[in-house]
């Protein structure tokens, strides 16, 4: 096999211009010719990864099935390659640096000062290049994270450039993606930011062979040359990212701008086929021609900062397109809901998720959401606190055990219908230590889950601490709400359901992780059907809708 491409994507001028949406894009495009292709992101925080951090912070954690805990970039990278990605495709300076201290403790470094050039800079290059070891990949995407000129980032654009000059520059290539302001005073786009932004890149020695263009409007030929004598690229290197309404639409704007086809002369290799778009496309025919609009409820706890259900925002999106119809999420803050004005609050939504989260704010409002979702027959999904929460309202309003609750809330509880895993008792340190990444769950043969996957058993991603307590087991199972999936090793409950209501499920797992453009989620295809379902069977004025998105 030819040896592996490196192309880097760096960022100038702003933060937020899509660095992860643009990789993903040429990613898709590449591989839509025939090539395998992978990405991976390098961050330059020092948090070993974004585990620890508060979603406010980092958006959402994206787990892997290897259980790696990640930015939430590798989400869009496996919704539109649909391939899965591992923890060697985010690495973060806190993993660089603390593996270069446990080298150094080791002795490895054989009496040497151990400086960021080379000891770092190595690191990051053999952390470049582990994909290539692990997968046959003919090229490999690496995203760096934060804005050249950024002091953090400044040991990845070194090490970038070791790289390409120990590899020559027909195998390793740098884009560039800026922006391109319009001055509404001027009446006009202008190129200095970039202008700049490439300097400071070459500054650190690193000349950019792309230039990828954020814009609002369209950058004419007169612009495309003064960027490309300017930075010096050539003209047909300056690719234009117009706005556009959809992410998904940026594949197809990358091939108009032929982009596939540039970074594939640069790095002298063939174009094999003209890039087979037409699941894509489909999709995204769908996604703009939907024949009905449905109006699903998000009930969690950080709803102002929609980036923290990353990936449950996209699922819908896939199921919607799955079921011919657009799928409107309203984000409702689970503090502000309580038994008086949930009727109110929910009036017009057509079904009810419950999300994941941690910690105690905004539970009883949840609780409360799920009481009145049951008992209206209103289709119910819970993801992981989602699905715990319903167990602890069945415990308490259909078992009568008025004190159940998760022992997350309440260490002290009588009735920890949720408990702590007996493994995660001894564990007192935070990151990397919850029950991660892809297990096992056996499917109850008549059950709705089964129906869902139409399958025995199937894997999905995990992120918690705590459990269905399998002493109250039997209850739950004699009183109506029953386990349909359990885990065949460890008999851990992994979804719960009401076979008497028209669709109420609880997994402990994460779906919304491998829902992708290709293969979107069945448990939120299914939920998308039920909502539709009751839609038709329940109008409403579209004006009597509680809370808008
Ligand atoms: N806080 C719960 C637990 O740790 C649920 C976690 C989640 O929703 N991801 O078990």
């Amino acid at each position: 096999m030819a040896a592996t491409k490196y192309i880097f994507v760096t960022g100038g001028v702003s933060s937020s211009l899509g660095k992860g949406i643009l990789s993903a894009s040429l990613a898709k495009l590449l591989q839509a010719r025939g090539y395998s292709v992978t990405i991976q992101k390098f961050d330059p925080y020092l948090n070993v990864d974004p585990g620890t951090m508060n979603p406010y912070e980092h958006g959402e954690c994206y787990v892997t099935d290897d259980g790696a805990e990640t930015d939430l970039d590798l989400g869009h990278y496996e919704r539109f390659l649909n391939i899965p990605t591992s923890q060697a495709n985010n690495v973060t300076t806190g993993q660089v640096y603390l593996s270069v201290i446990q080298k150094e403790r080791k002795g490895d470094y054989l009496g040497k000062t151990v400086q960021v050039i080379p000891h770092i800079t190595d690191e990051i290059k053999n952390r470049f290049q582990k994909l290539s070891k692990i997968g046959n990949y003919d090229i490999i995407i690496t995203e760096i994270g934060g804005t050249v000129g950024d002091i953090e980032s400044l040991p990845y654009v070194e090490a970038l450039r070791q790289l390409r000059y120990e590899k020559g520059a027909n195998n390793v290539m740098v884009i560039h993606l800026t922006y391109i302001p319009f001055l509404r005073g001027a009446g006009e786009l202008k190129t200095k930011p970039t202008q700049h932004s490439v300097k400071t890149l070459l500054e650190t020695g690193v000349q950019p062979d792309i230039l990828v263009c954020r814009t609002e409007y369209p950058i004419n030929k007169e612009i495309r040359r003064k960027l490309a004598l300017f930075c010096n690229v050539k003209p047909n290197a300056v690719i234009e990212a117009i706005d556009v309404d959809t992410i998904y639409e940026v594949p197809i704007g990358m091939m108009k701008e032929e982009l596939d086809k540039v970074v594939l002369a640069r790095l002298k290799l063939p174009l094999k086929q003209e890039p087979n778009m037409e699941v894509w496309k489909e999709f995204l025919y769908k996604l703009r021609n939907y024949s009905t609009t449905v109006d699903i409820g998000l009930v969690g706890k950080y709803t102002e900062l929609p980036d923290a259900y990353k990936s449950i925002h996209e699922a819908f999106i896939h199921a919607g397109t799955k079921n011919n119809c657009k799928v409107k999420l309203h984000y409702i803050p689970s503090d502000d809901l309580n038994a008086a004005n949930i009727p109110e609050k929910l009036k017009g939504l057509h079904g009810i998720l419950v999300a994941p989260g941690f910690g105690d704010r905004g539970i009883e409002g949840k609780i409360a959401t799920i009481k009145y979702v049951r008992e209206n027959n209103i289709p119910f999904f819970g993801i992981c606190l989602g699905m715990q929460c319903a167990v602890i309202e069945w415990a308490r309003n259909v078992l009568k055990i008025h004190n159940a609750h998760s022992r997350e809330m309440d260490a002290k509880t009588q009735n920890a219908v949720i408990d702590i895993m007996e493994e995660q008792k001894s564990i007192s340190t935070k990151g990397g230590t919850m029950r991660l990444g892809a297990h096992p769950c056996e499917l109850q043969k008549g059950s709705l889950a089964y129906s869902i996957y139409n399958e025995n058993m199937i894997m999905e991603r995990h992120r918690h601490r705590y459990e269905f307590n399998n002493q109250f087991l039997e209850a739950f199972q004699k009183s109506g709400m029953k386990a349909s999936g359990v885990n065949p090793i460890s008999k851990l409950v992994e979804i719960i359901e009401i076979p008497s209501h028209p669709f109420f499920i609880g997994t402990q797992f994460h779906p919304e992780l491998k829902s992708t453009v290709e293969n979107p989620q069945p448990i939120f295809v299914k939920f998308v059907g039920a909502c539709l379902a009751h839609a038709i069977e329940k109008p409403v004025a579209k004006e009597k809708v509680g809370v808008m998105a």
